[in-house]
């Protein structure tokens, strides 16, 4: 029988988008499956200009944004395309983590293939898909439990939870006929899991992996200024003492970590943390899997409310939040007694808000990749209109470049393959054993003397 094999089809010298295939024997698994964040993709669908809902897998594949892969792709969303439909020959997919760009194609997949997620993310995905236009697609969803093997043919699968900015985030260690590998998904180790971190890491070393298929957003030149999780929580505790003023604050909607640390900073300044009805929703479904006191959790934490952004309807989703839900004028009024949590598409909310001149603004997310950033530059406009102070104060989801080389050659693994980066190359001077994989290039897998 020919040699298990890794393949990559998305994710190659591009943040996001990571696509793996494992083969072994009659086995293929895929772990993620979203687009990629790169300006290629950009080239043809932006703004409203998007692929049609009748045949998205048909428009995607036009300009190979995604991979050409028989036996993956639902009947619907391939419709009329060049690939023709055949039943499932992918017989699972994991997925490491709820952000896009390792789950936002699952819409496209196959009905029939079953797809591994952890509980939570489980749970997120439900509540996006619940309060946004996100949709995954309906699949026989198969939750796994930390660290506990799941099979699928003769291939096993551990996940091992990880650090990074959405909670739920995995790791994961597959075992084939030849030899192990290890996926890290996402990850860092300067929040509040980076224990977990460690653990997987560990973990591989002690397996003796034979590849590491690792994620390398923060590798090579990164200029951007980066806190620890108690970095941004100290940086706030000053800005916020002694201010009179309304603070306004920007974040990912889905960092449950920077939103809890944005919450105890309020109640230290003796402020409620103000969020959207999306966020109140989001924390609400996700509170039963934390333990008690750990996150806001809308109706039972104190200094936790929900602002009304100005509607003409409101979803069904929302309206238990909206019923004591603070107004614009009620928080211009009293502003002193806030921090609001402003999503960036809700700027408009400022208009009313009237922020005093030199109220400050955190922006609570990493700085823009590029200086002709359109989003930034509208941002700093409206920021500017107002008067408002800016201050970065971020703690990125990835780990720095150095901490991934040191990781690298900590886990000691054969063959080391860098993707989710635009700079694979800075992973070189890590060890010899150091591939930058192409695309849709299989790579055998030996186990091997090490
Ligand atoms: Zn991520």
């Amino acid at each position: 029988m020919p040699p298990p094999t890794l393949r990559f089809l998305g994710g190659v010298r591009e943040i996001g988008g990571n696509k793996i295939l494992i083969e072994d024997g009659p086995d293929r698994v895929l772990f993620d499956f979203g687009p990629s964040f790169s300006p290629r993709a950009e080239e043809f669908y932006v703004d409203y200009l998007q692929p049609r809902s009748t045949s998205p897998a048909k428009d995607l594949l036009e300009f190979d944004l995604i991979p050409r892969i028989p036996g993956l792709y639902s009947r619907d969303a391939l419709g009329d395309a060049d690939l023709r439909y055949v039943a499932p020959e992918v017989h699972a997919i994991f997925v490491s983590h709820a952000h896009a760009d390792h789950a936002g194609h699952l819409d496209l997949v196959d009905p029939e293939i079953p797809v591994h997620v952890g509980e939570g993310t489980r749970t997120l995905l439900d509540a996006i898909a619940t309060s946004t236009r996100k949709k995954y697609g309906d699949h026989p969803w198969r939750t796994f439990r930390d660290r506990a093997p799941v099979r699928v043919g003769g291939i096993e699968v551990v996940p091992y939870p990880v650090d990074h900015s959405i909670p739920f985030a995995y790791g994961f260690l597959v075992r084939t006929s030849e030899g192990t590998v290890a996926y890290t998904g996402d990850f860092r180790q300067h929040g509040p899991r980076a224990a977990d971190t460690h653990a997987f890491f560990e973990a591989a070393a002690k397996e003796g992996v034979d590849a590491l298929v690792i994620e390398g957003t923060r590798a090579g030149p990164d200029p951007r200024r980066n806190l620890t999780e108690d970095g941004v929580r100290q940086g706030v505790d000053r800005l916020l003492a002694g201010e009179r003023h309304l603070a306004l604050a920007c974040t990912y909607p889905r960092d449950i970590d920077r939103l809890a640390t944005l919450h105890a900073a309020a109640r230290e300044a003796g402020r409620s943390l103000v969020v959207s009805a999306r966020t109140a929703h989001l924390l609400t479904e996700v509170a039963p899997k934390f333990p008690p006191g750990t996150i806001p959790v809308p109706g039972r934490s104190d200094d936790l409310r929900v602002y009304a952004r100005k509607k003409r309807v409101s979803y069904v989703w929302e309206r238990p939040f909206l019923e004591s839900a603070l107004t614009a004028e009620e928080v211009r009024t009293n502003g002193r007694d806030y921090l609001l949590a402003l999503d960036f598409a809700h700027f408009a909310e400022l208009i009313d808000l009237r922020p005093p001149r030199e109220a400050p603004f955190i922006h609570s997310m990493s700085e823009p990749f590029s200086e002709d950033d359109v989003d930034d530059h509208v941002l700093h406009n409206w920021l500017d209109h107002f008067g408002v102070r800016f201050h970065q104060m971020h703690a990125s989801g990835h780990a720095s470049g150095e901490e991934l080389l040191a990781l690298v050659r900590a886990t000691g693994a054969r063959t080391v393959f860098p993707i989710h980066t635009e700079h694979p190359d800075a992973f070189s001077s890590a060890g010899p054993s150091v591939r930058s994989p192409e695309l849709n290039t299989p790579y055998p897998l030996a186990r091997g003397s090490r």
